[in-house]
């Protein structure tokens, strides 16, 4: 193991597209027998380890890392209990299609089946979320075996992959002349549509009198943003991003009609849909949500997914960018494009400016305590424009993706397919590093539900331990959707035992979790009206080296804005 990581970080390269192909970087775990030994091999070669309290945090952020360079990050466990608690990571990574590796420490082998101290059916049980699930054979295969690992969670869909090491092979010896070191895989191959399909699509496309093309993080993950970039001004398109693809065409760009979601998804006769699935985030393309003869084309890298929920009225199967590359070569020689004028156009730039002064509205509300919109309207306007955004929690999460817009591609991580929530701190950590060594001076912000903070909030420690100067907001409202304040606690508490009169959503008003981030030498501010927080922002923004977290109060009754269709408030979106 360690020669075959010592063999791939031998030809480290400057960071960039390449380099990322080719070397495995970053490792999150918690340490533990059996796996301590290969956290020192794995520094020791050059692989950055980063120590974390809780696994499921680690994997979220080993994930991260997965996404956001396009190779995977390993998230490192013991076995038994540690191996458990990364797979709430590994099916969200799996789910989410990012590439992972995991490596799970497990009990020896001549032990197995006796009730060996932390014994469990590791590798049949990461059959189910990993696209492999794996123990070597012995330690000679071990190289072979990562090799294939790494491979396989990025060819194809990516996707997580488990490597299950023994206890009593951590320590053991092995001739190396015996051992086979295989290459680092290729880069993934990059697969292109068939002709007749690209053509079939740009006539449909050619056709509509509504079209639509939906971005979503598949096109992120491929680096599409300047071919789809093209796509849009080219055909003159109008876009929506799903909530992970804001950015990959910057949400300022006037073909984005985000903020006429609803419309542009119910009267589109053509989809283009590029790197998304038809899933609940999409409503399943399904009325009445969506026309019920729309033509979707779908773009995608696995065919298993085209047709799934609506027949599609073509299909182009293939990597995102090298088949909007197809798209733009045949609609250069088309020379068509949708006309700015249209009637379309203009049902939806009459929606957006409807829809933005709606928000207006609410965000300069001066009533205390302040609401959603008035919180995201200042942090809009003081957080850097290159900034990674990490943001969940049920409403702080829907009405940050609406209120804070995207710049860049890759910069915005949130509870994604699976709508998982405690993903924010790892997340933010995976970011952070990354950050630093790629792009140093890009800040990460990490906006989290009182809730959502609080499935990892113990990773603040993990922050200023590797001193990393991310930001948190976590926007406070005493609860799960909502909560009560201080005084109707006490209320409540009156009526006996909390366990039994207590809302089930409710949490400790007031809570000060800003104390946590000083506790550990992190800067913490605690707010309550726009003033406190403009202030608190300026100071952390400002300040590029310390970690630090602003908790914001806000009103716990404080709900997003009505929405129009009642099939809506049930759902994220
Ligand atoms: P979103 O959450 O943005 O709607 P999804 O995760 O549902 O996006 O869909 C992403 C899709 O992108 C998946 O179906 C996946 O197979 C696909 N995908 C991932 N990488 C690529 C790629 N390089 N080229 C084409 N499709 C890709
Ligand atoms: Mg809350």
């Amino acid at each position: 193991l360690r020669a075959q990581v010592r063999a791939r970080g031998g030809d480290r390269q400057p960071a960039g597209r390449d380099s990322v192909q080719r070397n495995i970087e970053y490792m999150f775990g918690i340490v533990g027998i059996p796996v301590t030994e290969i956290a020192i091999a794995a520094q020791a070669v050059g692989i950055k380890y980063v120590g974390m309290r809780n696994e499921q945090a680690a994997c979220y952020a080993a994930s991260a890392v997965g996404y956001l360079t396009g190779r995977p990050g390993v998230c490192l466990v013991v076995s038994g209990p540690g191996f458990l608690h990364a797979l709430g990571g590994i099916a969200n990574a799996t789910i989410n299609c990012w590439p992972l590796i995991v490596i799970g420490g497990s009990s020896d082998r001549n032990q197995e089946t006796m009730g060996a101290f932390q014994e469990f059916p590791q590798v049949e049980a990461g059959r189910l979320y990993n696209k492999l699930s794996v123990r070597p054979s012995s330690l000679e295969v071990i190289p072979a075996v990562i090799e294939k690992a790494v491979r396989t969670s990025m060819y194809g869909r990516p996707g997580s992959c488990y490597i299950d090491i023994p206890g009593d092979f951590v320590n053991l010896q092995v001739n190396k002349s015996s051992v086979k070191y295989v290459e680092c895989c290729l880069p993934p191959p990059i697969s292109m549509a068939e002709h007749s399909a690209v053509s079939k699509a740009a006539s449909v496309i050619a056709l509509s009198k509504q079209p639509l093309l939906i971005v979503g993080k598949g096109a992120a993950y491929s680096h599409a943003e300047n071919n789809i970039r093209k796509l849009v001004e080219l055909c003159g398109l109008p876009f929506l991003p799903t909530p992970m693809a804001k950015g990959v065409v910057p949400d300022n760009h006037p073909n984005c009609v985000a903020a006429a979601r609803s419309m542009a998804l119910q009267h589109a006769d053509v989809i283009i849909l590029l790197g998304a699935r038809l899933n609940w985030i999409l409503h399943f393309g399904l009325p009445p949500r969506y026309r019920q003869d729309v033509k979707v084309i779908q773009i995608d890298i696995c065919a298993e997914e085209l047709g799934n929920n609506v027949m599609p009225a073509a299909t182009l199967l293939g990597d995102i960018n090298a088949v909007t590359q197809q798209l733009l070569e045949e609609f250069s020689k088309r020379s068509w494009k949708y006309s700015l004028n249209s009637e379309w156009w203009k049902k939806l730039r009459g929606k957006i400016k409807n829809n933005e002064e709606r928000s207006k509205e609410l965000a300069l509300q001066k009533s205390l305590p302040m609401n959603y919109y008035t919180v995201f309207h200042h942090i809009r306007e003081l957080i850097p424009k290159d900034c990674i955004l990490v943001s969940e929690g049920a409403n702080t999460m829907d009405i940050g993706r609406t209120m804070l817009p995207n710049f860049y591609p890759r910069q915005r991580l949130d509870a994604g397919t699976f709508g998982t929530m405690g993903v924010g701190l790892g997340f933010a950590i995976a970011a952070a590093m990354v950050a630093r060594d790629r792009t140093p001076g890009r800040r990460v912000i990490c906006i989290e539900g009182d809730s959502a903070f609080g499935f990892s909030g113990m990773e603040l420690e993990t922050i200023c331990r590797y001193n990393l100067p991310i930001l948190i907001i976590v926007v406070n409202n005493n609860g799960i959707y909502t909560g009560l304040d201080a005084n109707s606690w006490e209320e409540m508490l009156k009526f006996g035992d909390p366990a039994t009169c207590v809302p089930p959503v409710s949490l400790l008003p007031n809570a000060h979790y800003e104390k946590i981030m000083s506790a550990f030498g992190g800067k913490g501010y605690f707010v309550k009206t726009p003033e406190e927080l403009q202030n608190a922002l300026k100071a952390s923004v400002s300040d590029k080296q310390t970690p630090s977290l602003i908790n914001v109060m806000i009103d716990p009754q404080s709900e997003r804005k009505k929405q129009e269709f009642p099939w809506l408030t049930r759902s994220n979106l």
